[in-house]
C-alpha cells in the first residue's frame, strides 16, 4: 500500500513537474548526473599510512558523482585510509567551486585502505608549528590531489546526463566481513580479531554482529546505467604495511565491477569500525584476491537484483544536521601539548597525538560536523563521520525498516573510532584511549541525529 502511494506521490510529482515545465520552459528541475574520476596514488618516497610508498601495485582514486536537481551535489569517495579536519574542508572547497555548489554539499568519504595515505591537514600544521617530525603527510602532494579532484569534476560537468529512474538492489557478500571485537562471559573483549588473524582459535569463533548485506544504489537514463553506489561494512585490508599502495579487496570489487559492465562504480564503506574479515583471512597473500572475488559476487548479486523506480527531481534531496560529538574526557590541551613536544616519542605517536590535540581543540571551539541524509525516492543513504561501529548502520536500518537505508561511515577521520556507550566498558583496541576520542555519550548523540534524519519525510524543496 505505501510503494503504491509513493508510487502516485511519483506521477503527481512529475505530473506537476511536467505543468512547471511547460509553463516556465525552465530545465532547472532537471535531475541530471555526471561521473569523475581522478588519481590519487602517492610518489614514491610519500609516506604512506604506516610505511613509505616504494610503489603502486594498483592506482588509488577520488571518484565521485555530481548529481543536479534542485541543487548540485557531490558524492566523492578517496582509497584513503581517512580525511581529516582542514583536509576535509580542502576537498569539500576546491570541489564545490570547481562545479558551482556549496562545501555543505559535496561529502567525501574514504575507503580506510592502509596501504595508503592519510590527510590532515590540521595536525600537520601542529606538527609544523611544535616543530615536531611530519613523516606521515606529504602536503604538497595531498594538495596536488585536490585540484586533480577538483579538476576532474568541473571537466565532468560538461557531461551532464539526465537520470529517469533509480535502482536498488541488495546482495548478501558471503564469508568476508566479521565482528573483531570477542566478548567473553565476564563482558570484556578476551580476543581481537584483527584483519590477518594468524590465531586458528580466534578466527574459529562465531563471526558476531555484522551486516552481511551489499545495497547497491543506481541512476539510469531510461534503460541506460549511469552510475552505480553500492555499500558494505568491514575494515577493507586483507594484509599492509608493505610500501605498495593498493586499494585492497573493497577497490579491487568496485574495478572488477565497473570493468565488467561497464557502469562507474562508487564503493563506500559502511560502518565497518569493529569489522574486520580476520575470521576469513590468516594474511595469506593470495587471500586478497579471494577476499575481492567474494566482494564483487556480492555486488553483482545486488546488481542483478535491482529494480527500477521513477525519479524526478522532486524525490532527491539532502538534509544535514551539525551535531557536536562530546569529547573523550581523557583528552586535555596540555597532556597532548607535551605529547607532541616529547622527543623521546616517535614520530607516530607524536603525529597520533597531534590528530587527538586537533580533535580536541575542535570540541573545544564547539565546532560541529554535519552528519547527512541524502533521500533518493524510498532510498535513504547516511552519511557518518568516523571509524563507527557496525551497531549504528544496523539500529539506522531498524528505525525505518519501510525504507532502503545504506550507511557510508568514514566521512570526517577526525573522531577517530566511534564505539557504542556500553562499548566503552568492554575494553579492547577500538574504544581505548588513543583510538577513540570521543565519549561513550556518543551514541546517544548520533542515534538521535540518525532517527532525526530517518525520520524527516518532509523532503526539503
Ligand atoms: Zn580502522
Amino acid at each position: 500500500m505505501r510503494n503504491a502511494i509513493a508510487q502516485l506521490r511519483r506521477i503527481a510529482a512529475g505530473a506537476l513537474l511536467a505543468i512547471t515545465i511547460m509553463a516556465s520552459a525552465s530545465p532547472a528541475q532537471e535531475l541530471r548526473l555526471a561521473t569523475f574520476a581522478a588519481d590519487a596514488s602517492p610518489p614514491v618516497g610519500s609516506p604512506l599510512a604506516y610505511v613509505t610508498t616504494l610503489g603502486v601495485t594498483e592506482p588509488l582514486s577520488c571518484r565521485g558523482i555530481i548529481l543536479a536537481g534542485k541543487k548540485t551535489m557531490v558524492f566523492c569517495t578517496i582509497d584513503w585510509l581517512g580525511v581529516a579536519n582542514q583536509s576535509q574542508d580542502d576537498f569539500k572547497k576546491a570541489i564545490a567551486t570547481a562545479v558551482g555548489t556549496t562545501p555543505d554539499l559535496v561529502l567525501l568519504h574514504a575507503l580506510h585502505q592502509h596501504d595508503a595515505p592519510r590527510a590532515d591537514h590540521t595536525t600537520a600544521d601542529i606538527l609544523q608549528e611544535m616543530n615536531a617530525p611530519n613523516q606521515h603527510f606529504d602536503e604538497k602532494w595531498i594538495q596536488q590531489v585536490v585540484r586533480g579532484a577538483a579538476e576532474a569534476a568541473q571537466a565532468a560537468t560538461a557531461n551532464m546526463r539526465p537520470i529517469t529512474h533509480y535502482g536498488l538492489g541488495e546482495g548478501i557478500i558471503e564469508q568476508v566481513a566479521s565482528n573483531r571485537r570477542i566478548v567473553g562471559e565476564s563482558g570484556k573483549v578476551e580476543f581481537t580479531r584483527s584483519s590477518a588473524t594468524k590465531n586458528a582459535k580466534v578466527r574459529a569463533m562465531p563471526v558476531g554482529l555484522i551486516d552481511p548485506m551489499c545495497k547497491s544504489i543506481s541512476f539510469w537514463n531510461n534503460d541506460q546505467p549511469l552510475a552505480v553506489l553500492t555499500y558494505y561494512a568491514t575494515h577493507p585490508q586483507s594484509y599492509y604495511r608493505t610500501g605498495w599502495a593498493n586499494p585492497d579487496f573493497p577497490g579491487m570489487a568496485r574495478n572488477a565491477r565497473q570493468k565488467e559492465t561497464g557502469v562507474f562504480h562508487l564503493h563506500f564503506n559502511g560502518a565497518g569500525g569493529n569489522v574486520t574479515a580476520g575470521k576469513w583471512n590468516d594474511g595469506a597473500k593470495e587471500n586478497r584476491q579471494v577476499l575481492a572475488d567474494k566482494v564483487t559476487k556480492g555486488m553483482k548479486i545486488a546488481w542483478e537484483a535491482t529494480e527500477k523506480f521513477p525519479l524526478t527531481a522532486d524525490d532527491v534531496s539532502l538534509k544535514s544536521i551539525d551535531v557536536l560529538l562530546p569529547c573523550a574526557l581523557h583528552l586535555n590541551e596540555e597532556n597532548l601539548l607535551a605529547l607532541v613536544n616529547d622527543e623521546k616519542a616517535s614520530a607516530f605517536d607524536r603525529m597520533k597525538s597531534a590528530s587527538r590535540l586537533s580533535w580536541w581543540r575542535r570540541c573545544d571551539r564547539k565546532e560541529p560536523i554535519a552528519v547527512s541524509c541524502l533521500s533518493i525516492g524510498d532510498a535513504r543513504i547516511l552519511f557518518m563521520p568516523g571509524e563507527l561501529f557496525v551497531e549504528y548502520q544496523l539500529a539506522a536500518q531498524k528505525m525505518r525498516p519501510d525504507l532502503f537505508v545504506a550507511m557510508a561511515a568514514y566521512g570526517e577521520y577526525g573522531t577517530g573510532y566511534i564505539g557504542t556507550e556500553v562499548s566503552y566498558s568492554q575494553g579492547g583496541y577500538e574504544t581505548s584511549p588513543t583510538a577513540s576520542y570521543v565519549s561513550p555519550r556518543v551514541e546517544q548523540v548520533l542515534l538521535s541525529t540518525i532517527s532525526d534524519l530517518l525520520q524527516a519525510d518532509d523532503i526539503s524543496k
